[in-house]
């Protein structure tokens, strides 16, 4: 049996513990608010072990990247071939040099722009976001969808939608024409048109799609690149507030629209990002932000306002 450790040694290890807890904590801060890349950290990190960048989890450096939420880190990892709880000192050599390449790939920025989809529970404001930011940001292209539902007093062909018949939206289907498409709120089919998204892209220009969350599931698949964002209120009582609105519904259907609001408001966590909508303009912001395509590692800064 050994003999118990001096408290005088115990006391002292767990001093260095906190110091380098403390010291992992601020290189974590650092690279999120921009001050260094995590490229430049997992360098550190290979060149001596003796860094408290060696000593960060892998999960938790990806983890400080806008745009890469819970999820994505762990889908990130498993792409890489990394255990959730490998250190970045403790990196076998390959798995260095993927990490290293992927690392490089996102921060020096493909040329291309970026796309960002925002979706949301019902009545939380997607609409009011994205059109303050079509105004506001005309370097962002606002994708327009495809819908089977009839236009509303106001709403014009090819501005606010592209208005086509069942047999329209099935051309668009079966010629691969759309990224996604959902039916929605169990009446109409509304879907994002393939070829503008991909030429926007292309020409390094960002994308922004306002659709819903069986859409915002499609894209997460089909375009793995893709930023979700998720808005939310500012509370639940205020969400019930929008909701329930002037009290012209039934208290049958004021109790469906709850539901499906507590029903969409669990899918959070399969987001990226999740923006706190308790301004309008402050909101846009964020999703501007998230759109900023990276330049040799220069971010916006920081997550401020968002709910992560
Ligand atoms: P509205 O009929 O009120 O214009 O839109 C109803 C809902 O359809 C909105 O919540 C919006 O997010 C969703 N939506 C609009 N366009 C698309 C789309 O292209 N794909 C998907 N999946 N949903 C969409």
């Amino acid at each position: 049996m050994t003999a118990p450790m001096p408290s005088v040694d115990r006391a002292a290890a767990s001093r260095a513990a906190v110091a380098a807890r403390r010291a992992r904590a601020a290189v974590k801060e650092s690279v999120r608010v921009g001050e260094r890349t995590a490229l430049e950290v997992a360098e550190a990190a290979g060149r001596d072990a003796d860094l408290p960048e060696a000593g960060m989890r892998v999960a938790e450096l990806l983890g400080t990247l806008r745009g890469l939420g819970p999820t994505r880190v762990a889908d990130t990892l498993e792409t890489l071939g990394i255990s959730p709880v490998k250190k970045l000192g403790g990196l076998g050599h390959r798995q260095r040099a993927r990490l290293l390449d992927w690392l490089r790939a996102r921060e020096g920025g493909s040329g291309r722009g970026r796309l960002v989809v925002l979706a949301g529970p019902t009545a939380v404001g997607k609409g009011t976001v994205s059109t303050f930011i079509r105004e506001h940001h005309p370097d962002v292209l606002l994708s327009i969808s495809a819908t089977t539902r009839a236009p509303r007093p106001g709403e014009q062909d090819g501005v606010h939608y592209y208005f086509v018949d069942d047999a329209g939206f099935d051309g668009l289907i079966e010629r691969g024409e759309l990224l996604e498409w959902a039916v929605v709120h169990n009446a109409s089919r509304y879907g994002t048109p393939r070829p503008p998204v991909e030429a926007a892209l292309a020409a390094g220009r960002s994308v922004l799609l306002e659709i819903d969350l069986a859409g915002a599931r499609q894209v997460r698949a089909a375009m793995p690149d893709a930023v979700l964002v998720f808005l939310l209120p500012p509370s639940w009582e205020e969400l019930v507030r929008r909701l329930v609105g002037r009290g012209t519904e039934s208290p049958e259907e004021q109790a469906r629209r709850l539901e499906t609001a507590r029903v969409e408001l669990a899918a959070q966590d399969e987001f990226d990002e999740l923006v706190v909508n308790d301004d309008v303009r402050r909101a846009a912001q964020e999703v501007v932000d998230l759109l900023a395509v990276p330049s040799g590692g220069a971010r916006p800064a920081g997550r401020a306002g968002s709910a992560r």
